[in-house]
């Protein structure tokens, strides 16, 4: 049968009468990569379904949290038996100190957790507390890093804002801008001059350490102990965004990877087991200035609700107790860069394939890519190419050059083969 979305079209047609665009995030329209986005049905394994019954091998595990594979059977039967208890209550439960304590002893740099409804969240709340703990208003970020929709972040972001062109969206009032300051990634120097300018009012540095949203880019070896000596100099925080990383490049994260230990962490994705959670934490004489511990206001209707604890718990402890699941993640995910890559060489091309656990990205680019301007200096063209084609043959990746891939433990080696071939197709139509 060929591959055909005319039902898709039509739901994303009646979708956009009532939803703008048709999405409720931006980057799920294809409007980088343009057609029409599948609509999906159901998902399961590694594989997702859209209505008009084609099968996908899906690396994008809705965004990161599918770490274990869609509906995995396990975490599926714990939601069912909390569903029976009630959806939220609105007050303490005990499945939250279980996943908070969970959290603290895989990631030690984290002594007190609070749990949130989003990434995006987590970071708003980590500056809030950062520049109450500091008594300074001014943050770092890093050009075509995300850390979530919120003001003060959406300066130079990457993600779907840099997808869409609007690294610095419209609304995003000047005076707050104004105290978000922005460096390359990978540029220590960058980082040393900034602060010996500005130090004394730099609150806190937020990184994603091993960034995600600009594709995948990897820290050059001593950058980020390097931004950890330059923070500590100037007595600002340094909080690694992990919503990205945090259980999915290693079981403890980028920190445990790079062995630094930043002053605060946010958490997303992977700890909400596909449910809506973030989390941030760190050291407690910070963390205990929130409300009602301080007196640095944060709070949730939703915050810590049962289901989502429960997923988060499950995928936490399945992880925690499978055998080797990172080192074989890991592997797979290599023997499938590996595999893409000789398919890209087959054809001329020495593109640039990144890797951090399970997380990967490919980018259409033959420079080395280390930051945002060499990330954005690959060939979207290309990439829009090879997504279509890849998409054609039942292969579902992100539908962006700026977007990572996120490899699951229920991949299989049929499913890394069917990869490299289709790869082979889709590299030769880019030819
Ligand atoms: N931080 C990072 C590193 C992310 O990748 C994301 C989302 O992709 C966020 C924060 C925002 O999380 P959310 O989309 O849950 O608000």
């Amino acid at each position: 049968m060929a591959f055909s979305l005319n039902k898709s079209a039509t739901a994303f047609k009646e979708a956009k009468q009532y939803i703008p665009g048709g999405v409720n995030s931006p980057v799920r329209s294809f409007r980088g990569v343009g057609g029409t986005p599948p609509f999906i049905a159901k998902a399961s394994g590694s594989r997702v379904y859209d209505i008009d019954g084609n099968e996908y091998i899906d690396y994008v595990g809705s965004w990161g949290p599918m770490i274990l594979g869609h509906a995995h059977p396990e975490v599926t039967a714990e939601l069912r038996e909390a569903i029976e208890r009630g959806t939220s209550y609105g007050a303490p439960t005990l499945i939250e100190t279980e996943l908070a304590r969970l959290i603290t002893e895989v990631v030690p740099s984290i002594e007190l957790v609070r749990f949130v409804n989003s990434g995006t969240e987590a970071t708003m709340s980590v500056l809030r507390l950062a520049r109450a703990y500091t008594k300074r208003n001014k943050i770092v970020k890093f050009a075509g890093c995300y850390h979530g929709h919120h003001d003060s972040l959406l300066v130079k972001a990457g993600s779907g804002a840099t997808t869409l062109g609007v690294p610095d969206s419209p609304g995003v009032p000047e005076a707050i801008a104004s105290n978000t300051l922005t460096v390359d990634y990978n540029d220590a120097e960058g980082l040393s001059h900034l602060f010996a300018k500005q130090g004394e009012e730099i609150a806190a540095v937020i990184i994603e350490p091993v960034p995600g949203n600009m594709g995948l880019v990897l820290p050059k070896p001593g950058y980020l102990e390097k931004v950890r000596a330059i923070t500590e100099h100037y007595g600002a925080l340094l909080i690694f965004d992990e919503v990205m990383s945090g259980f999915r490049v290693a079981f403890g994260g980028a920190q445990e990877v790079y062995n630094i230990s930043p002053d605060l962490t946010c958490l997303g994705k992977v700890i909400g087991g596909g449910l809506p959670v973030g989390a941030y934490g760190g050291r407690k004489d910070i963390m205990e200035l929130i409300a009602p511990a301080g007196p640095v206001y944060q709070a949730g209707t939703l915050s810590g609700n049962p289901l989502a604890m429960t997923a988060g718990l499950a995928t936490l402890r399945l992880l925690a107790h499978t055998d080797g699941f990172y080192e074989k993640i890991t592997a797979n995910t290599s023997a499938l860069c590996a595999g893409m890559r000789a398919k890209a060489k087959e054809c001329g091309f020495n593109f640039r394939f990144h890797q951090a656990g399970s997380l990967f990205g490919l980018f259409f680019n033959e420079q080395a890519v280390y930051d945002y301007n060499s990330a954005k200096r690959s060939d979207v063209t290309a990439f829009n190419i090879y997504f279509h084609a890849m998409l054609e043959q039942g292969i579902y990746f992100a539908p962006s050059q700026f977007e990572a891939a996120f490899m699951s433990g229920a991949h299989t080696q049929e499913d890394i083969e069917a990869t490299i071939a289709a790869s082979g197709n889709a590299f030769k139509k880019v030819a």
